[in-house]
């Protein structure tokens, strides 16, 4: 990065950035040198030549206990509870450079959310690498789940929505599917990656699942709450993928029937397995491909927008429409985006809406 763009200052690892007003003061007073940083928990030592000294042996706790309290905030926080993967999907570079799996502690997360919500805050967005492998423990030692976290998050006084992002499939469990029809605060939106519907190239990426699984996790989950808006991410082009692999992805979108999604062509990462493999699709081939998925599913995506035309939906208002004059926009509680007029700042409500248009990436209503 230096080396490409030598008008950068500063490079520091994503465990360091609570320190970033001591590394600029240190710029200031000319003590910009090279670096040494060493990941924490079991990462390897890494030596690099950065133009910061930076700590070694920097913990997540430390990090987490050093950044600013929440002082403000919009209708809808984010809380992170679980950084690094121990998964290691072989076109991924997350596990490399986040670190492996870490879970904040019960309790520091659950006081960040209750001053989150004495601030204004009325959802909570619970964010994770991968979130659903969440497994931190309360002051008693007691290790939680996700699905137990939510349950203690639910219970602070002031939440109304609780939401997490983003998912595996291996790391789902009865519990958490059972959630979604038990507790009202637990909105209706479920972001679950799946990346291919090959079970060929599943087992290429080590995902550590199969096409089966994927498709019985949303209908457990659908089956609690028959609502809930389904997310997924696609590559298209992995190493190896036949048209007939691609096509098995096709199937799986058209079984599924998502609500929204996000797909990329396959991008070699170095240091990555799969960028080592051979029979690497070209990208002509890969973009062919990504448009007619992508084709899919934005009919799907529409035709699940106009399917709720008519229905009144609880929204949460963020703030003044990119229209401005009198228009405001906010979220559905499954996450889908509305834009609606009403007289004055309805900032930080929730409102009752009906939904009279449907659109690619948004809906439409009228406030009743
Ligand atoms: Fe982990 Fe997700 Fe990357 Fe796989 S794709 S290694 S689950 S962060």
């Amino acid at each position: 990065m230096i080396r490409r763009a030598p008008y950068v200052d500063l490079v520091f690892g994503p465990q360091n950035y609570h320190r970033l007003p001591k590394l600029l003061k240190n710029l200031e007073k000319g003590e910009g040198c090279r670096a040494k940083e060493r990941g924490n928990r079991s990462r390897p030592k890494r030596e690099t030549a950065l133009q910061v000294v930076e700590a070694e042996g920097v913990s997540d706790d430390s990090k987490f206990d050093n950044l600013p309290a929440p002082s403000h905030s919009g209708p809808i926080a984010s809380v992170t509870i679980q950084e690094g993967c121990d998964r290691f999907c072989t076109f991924c570079v997350v596990p490399h450079t986040r670190g492996r799996e870490w879970s904040r502690p019960v309790e520091d997360i659950l006081q960040e959310v209750t001053e989150w919500v004495a601030g204004g805050a009325l959802e909570i967005q619970l964010l994770g690498q991968n979130v659903n492998a969440y497994a931190g423990r309360d002051g008693e030692g007691v290790v939680h789940d996700l699905a137990l976290l939510i349950r203690r998050v639910a219970l602070l006084e002031g939440v109304e929505r609780i939401r997490f992002i983003t998912s595996h499939p291996a790391d789902m469990n009865d519990d958490l599917a059972a959630l979604f029809g038990e507790l009202p605060e637990l909105s209706p939106y479920l972001h679950l990656p799946v990346q291919s519907g090959s079970e060929k190239i599943l087992a290429a990426m080590e995902r550590g699942h199969t096409v089966a699984e994927y498709l019985s996790w949303i209908e457990r989950v659908r089956q609690f709450r028959p609502d809930v808006a389904v997310a997924s991410d696609f590559i298209v082009g992995f190493p190896g993928e036949s048209e007939a692999d691609f096509q098995a992805t096709l199937d799986l979108v058209e079984a599924v029937q998502f609500d929204h999604a996000y797909s990329f062509c396959y991008s070699s990462r170095p240091g990555t397995v799969a960028a080592e493999m051979g029979d690497q699709i070209p990208r002509e081939v890969a973009q062919e491909r990504l448009a007619r998925l992508q084709n899919v599913l934005n009919a799907q995506q529409l035709a699940g927008n106009q399917s709720r035309v008519g229905q009144v939906v609880s929204v949460l208002v963020e703030g003044p429409g990119s229209r401005g004059d009198g228009e405001w926009t906010g979220r559905a509680a499954d996450f889908r985006k509305v834009h609606f007029s009403h007289p004055r700042d309805p900032t930080g409500r929730i409102l009752n809406v009906e939904i009279i248009e449907g659109f690619a990436h948004s809906l439409r209503g009228r406030c009743v």
